[in-house]
């Protein structure tokens, strides 16, 4: 009998994760499933490093011998697969998978959760990209969306319809920070029927782990803090359910989105360091964030971490730390914004964030710049940080010339 392709490989992914699965009986510290889960020693070698398996295929022992899992790399990849196994342990999840992209990662989700005529609710400030592939892909598909203020749980239940199938979370929110209570959405997800997935790409599995507060998937762009050095993009899922991780892969190797082995194998590298960077990157935000509150030409400062920000008490409960995305806003408007963003040096000029080097960026021309007229718009005098991991003394100094 002919096996279904896809969920056959699934179930074989499952069997190499019991059998890979012992640094997660031994550990549960983070930074030990970072360095280790799912990248024991190669058997064969010894190499301490899983390598990059550059292969599309594999030999088989005999029609239909697979020697360990692995027939044609869509399907499965054993570099990918260290890295859906580490993504999976470090989110607290059953099972990881891993995507050429963040909103490769989004699509396959949502074309796999949900059906033409469902229905998303979307945070009100949604990564612009996020919010394109609703208004502009999805939509036509016949997924109906509508934005809705998170951190105000009574909005978000007047807003819930019956074919409501997904609640899209961010917390902190881009480039706003605004703060999402997670475990207060999952009780209400629950009632509703409504999947709660949860983009944890602002706050990284090291500061935030929404599946432990009761959301049944997390998305990532490992492009940003987890792979953390500005060499890679990727996305990420990871399912708190075995049955529903297993309907993601069967999405993952039929609609092809998958990241290839030389990205996962970056990727790899890049967690392996998650939580000491985190740790410096919020080191230096909060330095940062002190620096703006007490200049006169900032006018306002968007931080998770202050305790006059509308989500400090939340933040506070569901986050280790506040995270490295500063954003403020100030006087003289939006060509002052702009101004600034041309003036810092260090600071580079760009859109993206979470990497090692520190990042300015104008949001409303930006990275949000495909929001504008919808009521996503943000604030024109906005200006974004990706508060990076370089010397903090050079960092504040390149931020006082350029105010
Ligand atoms: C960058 C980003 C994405 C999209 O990820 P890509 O890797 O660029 O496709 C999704 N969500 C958030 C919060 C992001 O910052």
């Amino acid at each position: 009998m002919k096996a279904v392709p896809g969920l056959a490989e699934g179930r074989l992914g499952a069997e190499r994760r019991v059998a890979r699965g012992s640094v997660g009986r031994m550990s549960n510290g983070f930074e030990t499933l970072a360095i280790h889960a799912g990248q024991e020693p190669d058997p064969s070698t010894g190499a301490v490093v899983p390598p990059i398996y550059a292969t599309s295929t594999y030999k088989q022992d005999g029609v239909g011998g697979l020697r360990a899992g692995y027939e044609y790399s869509r399907s499965a990849n054993p570099t990918r697969t260290a890295l859906e196994e580490c993504l999976a342990a470090i989110e607290g999840g059953v099972r990881g998978l891993a995507f050429a992209s963040g909103l490769a990662a989004e699509d396959t989700l949502l074309r796999t959760v949900c059906r033409p005529g469902d229905h998303v609710l979307i945070p009100g400030d949604a990564y612009g990209g996020t919010f394109r592939l609703f208004a502009k892909v999805l939509k036509g598909w016949g997924l109906a969306y509508d934005p809705v203020q998170l951190a105000d749980l009574a909005a978000v239940r007047a807003a819930v319809r019956p074919e409501t199938k997904v609640i899209w979370v961010e917390t902190p929110t881009n480039p706003l920070l605004g703060i999402a209570d997670i475990a207060g959405l999952a009780t209400l997800a629950r009632e509703s029927g409504a999947l709660l997935v949860v983009d944890n790409t602002f706050a990284s599995p090291y500061l935030q782990q929404p599946l432990a507060l009761g959301a049944d998937v997390v998305v990532h762009s490992t492009t940003k803090y987890v792979g953390g050095h500005s060499d890679v993009v990727g996305g990420a899922l990871v399912a708190a359910d075995a049955g529903l991780g297993e309907e993601l892969a069967y999405h993952q190797n039929a609609m092809g989105s998958i990241a290839g082995p030389f990205d996962a194998w970056l990727t790899l590298r890049g967690i392996k360091t998650l939580g000491v960077r985190m740790d410096r990157h919020c080191d230096n935000a909060e330095r940062v964030v002190e620096l703006l509150s007490a200049h006169p030409r900032v006018t306002r400062v968007l931080y998770p971490g202050l305790p006059g920000h509308p989500g400090h008490e939340i933040a506070a409960k569901q986050m280790k730390r506040f995270g490295g995305m500063v954003s403020f806003q100030v006087a003289g408007g939006e060509e002052e914004a702009v101004a600034i963003c041309d003036r810092t040096r260090l600071f580079t000029l760009g859109e993206s964030l979470g990497g090692v080097e520190s990042l300015i960026e104008h949001p409303g021309r930006m990275t949000h710049a495909s929001a504008a007229g919808s009521p996503l718009e943000v604030p024109g005098d906005l200006v974004r940080l990706s508060v990076g991991i370089e010397s903090i003394d050079d960092l504040l100094a390149d931020l006082t010339r350029a105010l």
